[in-house]
């Protein structure tokens, strides 16, 4: 099924510092998505709490949140035919040695928990990121 839809990006903080976000987005150009709109923030622990609620429970969560927070992030709103999957194949595995060649963690990623990127993984959670960072 074809549709155009829109979905949240995030070049996470490890890969902001190395200087790796026009590379990132050169991968997302190179599928077809088109940057809507992008801007660079940073923030704070209760802001990555709330946009991080679904993972509470885990036993990751609090450092999930120092990390998001800990410095400047890329947020995207990205467009095109199926965004969200491909978006979603574009990064490759939450844990970039399972991710698969040629991904965005897999070429970038440096562990499960600073693996370089996020993507909305459903289109009821894109409309909630997207609405969270840009509105
Ligand atoms: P994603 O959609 O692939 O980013 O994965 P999730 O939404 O499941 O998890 C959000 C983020 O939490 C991931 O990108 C990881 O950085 C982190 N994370 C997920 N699972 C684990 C885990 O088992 N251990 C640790 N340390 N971090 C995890």
């Amino acid at each position: 099924m074809n549709s155009k839809e829109q979905t949240l990006s995030i070049i996470k903080p490890d890969a902001v510092e190395r200087n790796l976000a026009e590379k990132i987005k050169e991968k997302f150009l190179e599928r077809k998505l088109t940057i809507k709109n992008q801007k660079k923030i940073q923030i704070s622990k209760e802001e990555a709490a709330e946009f991080y609620k679904v993972h509470q429970t885990k036993p990751f969560y609090d450092r999930l949140c120092n990390y998001l927070s800990s410095g400047p992030i890329v947020v995207m709103i990205l467009e095109g035919e199926n965004a969200i999957s491909i978006n979603r194949k574009i990064m490759g595995a939450t844990d970039p040695q399972k991710a698969d060649k040629g991904t965005i963690r897999k070429e970038f990623g440096i562990s499960i928990d600073k693996n370089s990127v996020h993507g909305s993984d459903s289109q009821d959670n894109a409309k909630k990121e997207i609405d969270f960072f840009f509105n």
